[in-house]
């Protein structure tokens, strides 16, 4: 066991598994347990990711076999893997050097238009839901959907309810006037899990100035992605992935920059092959940046988000 503490944002690596039958433990994927003990504490956000394709009822039962697939494993994993769902969970887990594990919704399209779906949610343990994926859905418009706008009524009930019941709510992959609609409606912080800065690469997924400012306003998290596309226009590299970080810290971002990986979910910059390389990127975020900054990106500053806002 290390002494590297890693907090991420968002992988996709659950929803992987599911789709390819193989445990969460141990696998040929860029996450797994095994690969997690490496480090003194790790906390992981698995998203339950649904495609644009699936809507409706179909998206409802997607959801729930995708759930019930990471309760089994994370009660077959009890030994290594605590699955937090409150702050105290989080802190026991952390004292107990056992893996923290959080879940998570990329799609509100999984609630089918329904905030009973939401309490349905609540009940499985998702703590953090990612409105949109690229497309349209009952919540609002993604980044990628035509003529896109914000969020329906139904978002801004999903809003004001996830609020409530103590649900993050995330907006990487809404649209740009969606953005703009939760910063009016949110009554609590809110994130950014796997964004990166559209002033250092101008593909749509990214995140404005103004946009990062918000959140960083609002004391919320922004997740560096480790997507190629996401990072360069060209090829991309390591250098590309600090700059990005080093914009976002010039914004004002020292307790707001996290990780937000996308693992499994990516094609990633080279360099990372997957978790057993974090301690490189550590490394090379404490040479740019100072020990103490690439700490709070790597797990502070994610750490302190969750044990303050989960209730
Ligand atoms: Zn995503």
């Amino acid at each position: 066991m290390g002494v590297l503490k890693y907090f991420d944002l968002h992988c996709d690596t659950a929803t992987e598994c599911c789709e390819k039958h193989c445990g969460l433990r141990s696998n040929d994927l860029c996450v797994s347990l095994e690969k997690g003990r490496r480090y003194e504490n790790w906390a992981q956000i698995f998203a339950i990711w649904l495609d644009d394709g699936r809507r409706g009822g179909d998206a409802y039962r997607y959801f729930r076999r995708v759930a019930g697939f990471f309760a089994d494993e994370m009660k077959k994993n009890a030994d290594v893997v605590s699955f937090c769902r409150s702050s105290a969970e989080i802190e026991k887990a952390a004292g107990e050097s056992k893996e923290i594990a959080l879940l998570s919704i990329e799609g509100s399209a999984a609630l089918a238009g329904s905030l009973e779906h939401l309490r349905d949610a609540w009940q499985a343990g998702v703590r953090l839901i990612t409105l949109t994926w690229n497309g349209r859905c009952e919540a609002g418009d993604g980044c990628k959907a035509e003529d896109a706008g914000g969020l329906t009524p139904f978002g801004f009930d999903l809003v004001r309810e996830m609020n409530r019941q103590g649900i993050v709510v995330d907006v990487s992959h809404l649209s740009e006037p969606g953005f703009w609609d939760v910063a009016r409606a949110a009554q609590k912080p809110f994130v950014a899990t796997h964004s990166d800065s559209k002033s250092v690469c101008g593909c749509e997924r990214n995140l404005t100035d103004d946009q990062f400012r918000e959140i960083v306003k609002g004391g919320g998290l922004v997740g560096i992605n480790f997507f190629e596309k996401f990072l360069s226009d060209g090829h991309a590299t390591l250098d590309d992935l600090l700059r990005h970080v080093d914009h976002f810290l010039h914004l004002g971002g020292e307790k707001a920059v996290a990780v937000g990986s996308d693992f499994d979910g990516c094609r990633l910059v080279e360099g990372i092959r997957g978790m057993e390389d974090m301690d490189r990127l550590h490394g090379l975020l404490s040479e740019k940046f100072g020990a103490e900054t690439a700490d709070a990106i790597f797990y502070g500053n994610a750490y302190r988000f969750f044990t303050e806002n989960l209730g």
